[in-house]
């Protein structure tokens, strides 16, 4: 490995992330885990690459659907005005 495994600012570099990931549980060079066991921001690469990549959005919901979300609002609207009418028609 030729390559070093920290960069200018003294955290990890490509390689050095490659050396961790490479090595068996327990088994990374001492110097990488203990930078990485101290080190926020490495940590925080470490899981962002760690992570899978967000898979495919989800669709859109097909618009009827949408539009009979919204139509059933009006819907319940109009029938709490309704109420409200008749709660403030007096007795008769
Ligand atoms: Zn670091």
């Amino acid at each position: 490995m030729a390559a070093a495994p920290f960069d200018a600012q003294g955290c990890l570099s490509p390689q050095g992330f490659a050396q961790i990931s490479a090595a068996p549980p327990g088994k990374a060079p001492p110097d990488l885990a203990a930078h990485l066991a101290g080190c926020m921001r490495c940590q925080r690469r470490l899981l962002a690459t760690a992570l899978p990549p967000s898979g495919p959005r989800r669709e859109r919901p097909p618009m009827w659907r949408t539009a009979l979300v919204i139509v059933v609002c009006l819907g319940l609207v109009l029938l709490a005005m309704a109420l409200m009418h008749v709660l403030n028609t007096p007795a008769p």
